[in-house]
């Protein structure tokens, strides 16, 4: 009796919070369709409405050797970016998901405002585009890039920490969050200058602990802009012997 009454009340929490927390929709941010099931309990079937897929573009066809951002018509021939040619990165290649104005705004809720289930579809999107080409590689570790931590106790996460563990349970690959701290608030890059924006890195990010040896890693982010950032936290982790040093970022531009 007293058993049936408590199961009764778990099923009626996990309708609750079912109805509660919802997934929205990554793109227009909608409640999602659910389905009540026969045992009377309610599934959530989708991440993303059908119409709403369709409105999203990945980054396929030529793309830049180096950072991997879709080359411009003009430039299919070409093997590196405009940017990759003339800057040489510590990195030694990127891969990201979506062509970024197809999903800047969803990436902004997912950023500043609280929408972390969206993960789940950036996660199963990566998966489905890029698992086979990064399952290959031989990462050892996922990196995201850190936050400073005022500022992520301000926010309540790092988007990169949430984006890295979707992708971590996609592709089998361990996630390590405090293996590299970000020591000083930097500011907003796209503020800056080119030499504004070595300056606002310098010595922005150094490696925690010195106890986990890993061959090959893959950064992630959530957007890419001139790979600054990503060139900084992959320069500490060369000097501590990593040889094979790979990006991932949820979205890209083409180049600017
Ligand atoms: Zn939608
Ligand atoms: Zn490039």
């Amino acid at each position: 009796m007293l058993q049936s009454y408590k199961n009764n009340v778990l099923r009626l929490k996990d309708k609750v919070l079912d109805v509660v927390y919802p997934g929205h929709c990554p793109i227009c941010d909608e409640l999602l369709p659910y389905v009540e099931t026969t045992d009377g309990s309610i599934s959530f079937g989708r991440m993303i409405h059908r119409d709403c897929a369709k409105k999203i573009r990945y980054v396929r066809g030529n793309t830049c050797m180096k950072c991997g951002k879709p080359l411009p018509g003009s430039e299919q021939e070409r093997e590196y970016c405009r940017d990759c040619a003339k800057t040489r990165h510590v990195f030694d290649r990127g891969f990201s998901v979506f062509d970024y104005r197809s999903i800047s705004g969803s990436i902004y809720k997912f950023k500043y405002m609280g929408r972390q289930e969206y993960a789940r579809f950036y996660g199963k999107a990566t998966g489905r585009l890029l698992g086979k080409e990064l399952r290959r590689l031989g990462i050892d570790a996922i990196i995201p890039v850190p936050m400073y931590k005022p500022k992520q106790i301000k926010r309540g996460y790092n988007q990169a920490d949430v984006y890295a563990k979707s992708v971590g349970r996609e592709l089998g690959i361990p996630v390590y969050k405090n293996v590299i701290k970000r020591n000083k608030n930097t500011l907003p890059m796209k503020k800056l200058d080119a030499r504004g924006r070595r300056n606002n890195l310098k010595k922005a990010f150094n490696i925690a602990r010195n106890d986990v040896k890993f061959k090959c890693i893959l950064i992630i982010d959530d957007i890419y802009t001139t790979g600054s950032t990503i060139d900084e936290i992959a320069h500490e982790f060369r000097i501590a012997g990593v040889e094979k040093i790979y990006f991932l970022t949820l979205a890209i531009g083409q180049t600017t």
